[in-house]
């Protein structure tokens, strides 16, 4: 580990670590992380007693997964593709669920940080507009690491809707590629067995 994020807590050092970078959509997926967990008051997880749904893909997800032990792997994190900052906690040990939504505003950006933002992402930026961009976003994480939680988040407890824990189910052979694909995901393509991107081929074109 570098001594480049000394400044931050253990934690979020690691959270880095594993995220590959720091950015505000991981500050914000820490923080959401942290208000979860101190609303249920629940450690992370060994397996599966927490269930976390997640309404976006971006990089505030690998902060709950990292801190709250929820991943894609396990069958405990959901996603849900709404592209909203919304973060749901849920703890079947104590029937127990809170929602985490960020407040408006907190990754708008100015016309000249957007133009700067769009160079960067493209590759365009000079020297200086990468700087510039790092400082911007350094200054970002470190207000939303310093926030109020109550300035960050809407928090409220919400009827846990438990979803049902991962299921293992029997494999079956595709006819058309010869691979395997977990039975309530193959199709049918000419009366034989078919996995998604075989069927889907066979569609294209009609
Ligand atoms: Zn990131
Ligand atoms: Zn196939």
């Amino acid at each position: 580990m570098t001594t480049e994020y000394a400044e931050y807590p253990q934690d979020l050092q690691e959270a880095i670590q594993f995220h590959g970078h720091i950015c505000p959509g991981l500050a914000i997926g820490y923080r959401a992380a942290k208000a979860a967990q101190a609303h249920l008051g629940v450690e992370r997880p060994k397996d599966e007693e927490l269930v976390a749904i997640v309404e976006s893909d971006g990089c505030g997800v690998d902060a709950i997964q990292f801190l709250l032990g929820c991943t894609l792997g396990k069958g405990n994190l959901i996603y849900r593709d709404y592209g909203k900052q919304v973060y749901i906690l849920i703890c079947r040990q104590k029937g127990r669920s809170v929602r985490v939504a960020a407040k408006p505003g907190h990754f708008r950006r100015t016309p000249e940080q957007e133009a700067i933002f769009q160079k960067v992402l493209n590759g365009q930026a000079t020297k200086d507009e990468e700087a510039a961009f790092r400082a911007f976003q350094k200054k970002r994480v470190d207000e939303l690491l310093a926030a109020e939680e109550s300035a960050l988040f809407n928090i409220e407890e919400i009827a846990p809707d438990v979803p049902s824990r991962a299921r293992i189910f029997k494999s079956v052979t595709c006819a058309f590629c010869g691979e395997d694909v977990m039975e309530p995901r193959a199709r049918m393509r000419d009366g034989k067995v078919a996995c998604i991107p075989c069927s889907e081929n066979y569609n294209r074109g009609w």
